[in-house]
């Protein structure tokens, strides 16, 4: 096999997965990766847990359709995400319970979306901003994207999901399932007092590990 066919293959075992735990419903989320000249991208109203790996939509850099099934209708939030981070290899969009459930609440920090719980969201994920509410699919949200300037590596959508970029596929689809993870203890902690991570925790875990 190719790299293409393997990373093609990897976006359908990766959506299976998530699909099945519960990640996505339905036809919601949408996965992309880099690869020469533009991206892989699910195709739109596909269900993750069913992809068909040679359908997968293919695109150039503008995002021009170039092979498979027409692409997702939130390609634009993608490609916001590639432009703005060059170290973006990868891209996942999902409908996650717990995370949009934070999304939805009116206390959600919109600076700070998702608490530093655990020093594994703070490793993988960082501080995530909430982003205004939009329509799905509304050129507005790739505009907001890139407003930010590439400074985070994932974004809440207000009433929606979260948009989560990492270097490669199998780590953007572990950041998203740490994001997922961390809203559901967000929510399950909902009203208690809690202990954060503080900011010398987060500067040490920065110095050690990196950023995300
Ligand atoms: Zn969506």
């Amino acid at each position: 096999m190719d790299a293409e066919a393997e990373l093609r293959s990897a976006i359908a075992d990766f959506g299976r997965s998530l699909f099945e735990r519960g990640y996505s419903a339905g036809s919601s989320g949408n996965i992309s990766a880099r690869v020469d000249g533009g991206l892989l991208i699910t195709p739109t109203n596909s269900c993750l847990g069913r992809l068909d790996p040679g359908r997968i939509s293919r695109v150039d850099a503008s995002g021009a359709h170039l092979a498979g099934d027409l692409p997702s209708k939130e390609l634009p939030l993608h490609l916001a995400l590639y432009n703005t981070r060059p170290q973006a290899g990868a891209v996942v969009h999902l409908h996650a319970p717990h995370a949009t459930a934070l999304s939805c609440l009116a206390t959600t920090d919109p600076a700070d979306a998702i608490p530093a719980l655990t020093p594994y969201v703070v490793m993988r994920v960082g501080r995530v901003p909430l982003l205004p509410y939009v329509r799905p699919g509304s050129s507005a949200l790739g505009e907001m994207i890139r407003a930010l300037g590439g400074r985070h590596a994932a974004v809440l959508l207000a009433n929606h999901g979260p948009v989560v970029s990492a270097a490669g596929l199998a780590a953007a689809v572990y950041a998203a399932e740490e994001l997922e993870e961390t809203a559901r203890l967000a929510i399950l902690l909902h009203g208690r007092e809690v202990n954060l991570l503080n900011a010398q925790q987060i500067a040490e875990l920065a110095e050690t590990f990196g950023s995300p």
